[in-house]
């Protein structure tokens, strides 16, 4: 056997990966090189691929990325990648932060993440409510943050009573140290009801019509303002320890003023699951509240763009639950607004949700419907009795909202949209940032 005299180079320290074994070490270099192939031949960024590649090489992968790593994994039907910017901002004030920011929140787009993370970083992980079981497994993270749980893509996405029962298979087989947890969604106070410790947040969700079966008995549930309880089982709303008013968050620590650039009440929970949890992990309470005060857009959410000469204010929203709560954010009525809305694969081909949101609230201004299932809203919108007009595409609707009664010349237009028709308008305006 001979052996090659090695070149004198001292080792590279500086990399994120010289900590691993060596078979993790040769599954990153494979997930990077085929990320960087796929980029090549514009299959996007290649995350994704990559990520799958490397975990073909060592399926232990997140694992060993996350070993001795503090791991905090986000969860949610609707605000796990807002709730995650603000974490990241939150945590950001006093430590190096690594974050699946593109959103790609399954393993492989997480170890694709971590792959070229410091090794030290805090992971905060959005993770997509089918995939906590696995990530928390494979991650032992110590903080899990799990805000609601509602009906998404009727045709593809399992019932919610059985992800609450997985979530809570999952917290009990590699119970975190703490999990933060909405107080007012019964699924979600189900699942984290199976681990030790549990940081309740008031939301005051107003949406709670995915959850009118007990998922402890199949009792019914009953809902008062400020309260609930299944009339069959023990279950009920959780005393909580964090709540939001109209300008600060109410921590276990005391009280925090937050001003948030992202609108809408909505946020302003998130922002308080964000807090909470950075602020058990010894953030600073006032500094993680400028800081999650600063974020402005998330992955192109809330962005102002020009559409067709025309300032218009992007926002997402692909669910009942997340329909409810984008409604509050739009500019009030009379303003027109546009409403998009698309049913392919990504969000579901059964656009009949429709049917749940409640667009009698939209009364009182001109909505603009565009889409490829313009048709099927405007019909929506005809029985809420809201006044509305189709338009072909988006360049079209933003014309027809600027030029519709109620509309301030210069104002942003709203474009509320969900899932796929909000990517191509996103690509219209630049991509994500
Ligand atoms: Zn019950």
């Amino acid at each position: 056997m001979s052996t090659s005299p090695s070149p004198a180079r001292p080792p590279a320290r500086t990399s994120p990966t010289t900590h691993l074994p060596a078979r993790a070490r040769l599954a990153v270099a494979t997930g990077r090189a085929v990320a960087g192939a796929s980029k090549l031949v514009h299959f996007g960024s290649g995350s994704v691929i990559g990520g799958r590649a490397a975990l073909l090489v060592d399926r232990d992968l997140l694992g060993q990325l996350t070993a001795g790593r503090e791991v905090l994994i986000v969860s949610a039907t609707n605000g796990k990648t807002t709730t995650t910017r603000l974490l990241v901002a939150a945590l950001g004030t006093d430590r190096p932060v690594v974050s699946n920011s593109l959103g790609a929140n399954m393993t492989p787009g997480i170890v694709a993440a971590l792959g070229t993370a410091d090794p030290d970083a805090t992971a905060v992980l959005e993770v997509d409510e089918r995939w906590v079981a696995p990530v928390l497994a494979d991650t032992h993270a110590g903080t899990v943050l799990l805000l609601n749980l509602s009906r998404d893509q009727l045709d593809r996405t399992q019932e919610v009573r059985k992800l609450a029962e997985r979530w809570h298979q999952a917290l009990a087989a590699t119970p975190p140290a703490r999990v933060v947890a909405n107080a007012d969604d019964p699924l979600v106070v189900w699942a984290a009801s199976a681990a030790p410790s549990v940081v309740w947040v008031a939301t005051g969700q107003e949406w709670t019509s995915d959850a009118a079966g007990c998922p402890n008995c199949s009792g019914r549930i009953s809902f008062e303002p400020g309260s609930w309880r299944c009339t069959a089982c023990d279950l009920a709303r959780p005393e909580p320890d964090v709540s939001v008013d109209d300008t600060g968050v109410i921590l276990p620590s005391g009280r925090v003023d937050l001003d948030l650039a992202l609108p809408g009440r909505v946020n302003r929970v998130n922002a308080a699951f964000a807090l909470a949890a950075a602020t058990a992990l010894g953030a600073d309470p006032q500094a993680a509240a400028v800081a999650a005060g600063t974020v402005q857009e998330v992955a192109g959410r809330y962005r102002v763009a020009r559409i067709g000469g025309r300032d218009v204010r992007l926002l997402l929203a692909k669910n009942p639950a997340g329909w409810h709560e984008a409604i509050d954010m739009l500019a009030p009525a009379p303003a027109p607004v546009v409403v998009a809305i698309n049913a392919r694969i990504a969000d579901g081909h059964d656009p009949s949700w429709l049917w749940d949101v409640d667009y009698e609230r939209l009364a009182g201004r001109v909505v603009v419907a565009t889409g490829e299932r313009r048709h099927d809203l405007a019909v929506r919108l005809r029985y809420a009795g809201v006044e509305h007009e189709t338009a072909a595409d988006i360049t079209e609707a933003v014309a027809r909202a600027a030029a519709a009664p109620g509309h301030e010349p210069g104002s942003v237009v709203d474009v509320a949209a969900n899932y796929t028709a909000f990517q191509e308008y996103l690509e219209l305006v630049g991509g994500p940032a």
